[in-house]
């Protein structure tokens, strides 16, 4: 990915060179609105990370095309941004050892987010924004090791809810998001939204997050 900023200054004398040379997988850096959960329509740079440890079939990234960037070319591209609100996303974001990208950008004012499956436990400290989208309502052999956090985020198909019990006692904010496929029709997704809302005012412990930007047609 292009660097149209010299990395000279963007290095600050204490950053650790190891730091700044960890690579990372990346699918792509971008500038957009949050569009779902608490911190809707709030602007972030968001991070996506390649590779994944699961294949869920709703899934609409392909984080098997990525490009091999160096911390300091991240974070030449994100000082593009005016924002200081990073989202770490992915792919499964956890997959990787975040700590050197941490440093760099904590150290510049930055607050850390990140979207994850919940499969990988989140280093204490690491983060200032935990939002957890637990995939055991397809995969109910896999374990959520992530057990606390800001916000539980899962997509609703048709689960007992009562799944959730234990795991929603670890988090503040509790959602439940209609599944959205792209290759579906809008009378297919407009079931499923219509679905989730019903569930929702059943169960008024969760909350109905919606994918604004799908409908915005942004990323
Ligand atoms: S956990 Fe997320 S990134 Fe991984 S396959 Fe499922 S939806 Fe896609």
């Amino acid at each position: 990915m292009a660097n149209s900023q010299s990395s000279s200054s963007i290095v600050h004398p204490e950053d650790a060179v190891s730091d700044l040379l960890t690579v990372y997988k990346i699918v792509e850096i971008f500038h957009s609105v949050q569009g779902e959960g608490v911190h809707a329509g709030i602007p972030h740079v968001f991070i996506r990370f390649g590779k994944c440890n699961l294949q869920c079939e709703w899934c609409d990234t392909d984080f098997e095309t990525f490009e091999e960037m160096t911390a300091e070319e991240i974070l030449s591209q994100v000082s593009q941004y005016p924002s200081k609100r990073l989202i770490l996303t992915g792919g499964e974001p956890m997959l990787n050892d975040l700590w050197p990208l941490q440093r760099l950008f904590k150290s510049r004012g930055y607050s850390l987010a990140c979207e994850s499956n919940g499969t990988i436990e989140i280093p204490e400290g690491l983060l200032d924004w935990i939002c957890i989208s637990p995939k055991d309502q397809m995969y109910p052999q896999v374990k959520i090791r992530q057990r606390y956090g800001d916000e539980l985020k899962c997509v609703y198909v048709g689960q007992d809810l009562s799944m959730y019990d234990d795991l929603k006692q670890g988090f503040t904010h509790h959602f439940l998001q209609p599944c959205y496929m792209e290759n579906e029709s809008v009378e297919w997704n407009g079931k499923n939204f219509a679905l989730t809302e019903t569930v929702v005012k059943e169960n008024p412990s969760w909350r109905l997050s919606l994918q604004t930007h799908k409908w915005m047609g942004v990323d």
